[in-house]
């Protein structure tokens, strides 16, 4: 009998029963999955999602892959695929790092959104950058919030840079950044990904712009992600509807383990189950009074514990 030969892949889309997967030397192979594939996990709406490391073989008859095995995975974005539903559906898998992108004008990013966004790649495992686009448009007084909030994330844990994608200011950091690295990219729409990206690597302009078109477009409530390979070397993960970044299995107690710089607070707080919001005996809420935990990233914590919307910015107006 003829022998099989195998490959190995990255899924770099998905779109319904067919995976195109990314082969070691680069090329995109139409895969299906075997059969008995999708009995596997039955907590999932897709068995494989962007980003998994898989193995394949090439039916010649017909010319396309039959992906039989996928390796353990790093990490996984998972959201409820509806909102009663116990189902989730897994956004992207193997992610070595989120990039969001930020900006303090046109449009202005809430911190309430990027605390948000920060606790749900904690709890999945990935670890964040902050990207403040634009600051070609700064003035004096959003200079002056740019270092005011750049202190307080640096404070936290986070890496922070300042990009122009207009004036290629820092586009060399961010670049040395993703090299080799699969990053997620992310932040509101009209913030600069399409023109970061076409900054850092001009042969993907044309392909990201594409994605965010048509996601604003798109009123479907599933979101497809999809890989992008740089010309560098490291791939980014686009994926449309990322306000739907949503929390998944993250208890009241445990949202303050996805804050870095509460972390060291916990243990001395007289109740285990401490939420840090009334109980006495405190220590998150001392941290906070003598200035170790910012008094910005408190106030979105305690609207995250009590599942609060943030748009507006009560703390500007202080
Ligand atoms: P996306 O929706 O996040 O992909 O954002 P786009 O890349 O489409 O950019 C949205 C708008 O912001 C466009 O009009 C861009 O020209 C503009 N823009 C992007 N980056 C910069 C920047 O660094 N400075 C300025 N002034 N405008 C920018
Ligand atoms: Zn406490």
């Amino acid at each position: 009998m003829e022998q099989d030969l195998t490959y190995k892949g990255t899924v770099a889309k998905t779109t319904g029963s067919w995976y195109i997967v990314r082969n070691e030397k680069g090329d995109l192979i139409n895969c299906r999955i075997r059969g008995n594939f999708r009995t596997k996990n039955l907590k999932t709406t897709n068995p494989i999602a962007v980003g998994d490391h898989v193995q394949f073989k090439i039916l010649s008859e017909e010319n396309v892959g039959v992906i039989f095995n996928i390796e353990e995975r790093k990490n996984c974005i998972i959201r409820k695929s509806t909102k009663l539903s116990k189902q989730t559906h897994i956004l992207a898998t193997n992610i070595d790092q989120a990039l969001l992108v930020v900006t303090l004008a046109f449009p202005r990013t809430s911190t309430g959104f990027i605390d948000r966004f920060l606790v749900n790649a904690e709890s999945f495992h990935i670890p964040t950058i902050l990207i403040f686009n634009k600051i070609d448009l700064y003035d004096d007084s959003l200079e002056k919030l740019h270092k005011k909030l750049v202190e307080i994330y640096k404070d936290a844990g986070y890496t922070c840079i300042a990009t122009s994608a207009f004036e290629g200011k820092n586009i060399d950091i961010l670049k040395f950044l993703m090299k080799d690295k699969v990053s997620l990219l992310s932040g509101h729409s009209g913030v600069g990904k399409s023109a970061l990206i076409s900054a850092v690597d001009n042969a993907l302009q044309l392909k990201v712009g594409d994605v965010s078109t048509w996601s604003e477009k798109g009123k479907h409530t599933t979101t497809f992600a999809e890989m992008f390979h740089l010309s560098f070397g490291g791939d980014i993960i686009d994926t449309p509807g990322i306000k739907e970044f949503g929390m998944v299995n993250i208890e009241r107690e445990e949202i303050s383990h996805f804050y870095p710089e509460m972390k060291k607070f916990l243990y001395d707080c007289r109740f285990t189950n401490c939420t840090h919001e009334h109980e006495p005996g405190c220590a998150v809420k001392e941290a906070v009074k003598r200035g170790n935990i910012s008094e910005i990233r408190y106030h979105n914590y305690l609207n995250i514990l009590n599942g609060r919307e943030m748009d507006i910015e009560d703390w500007e107006k202080e």
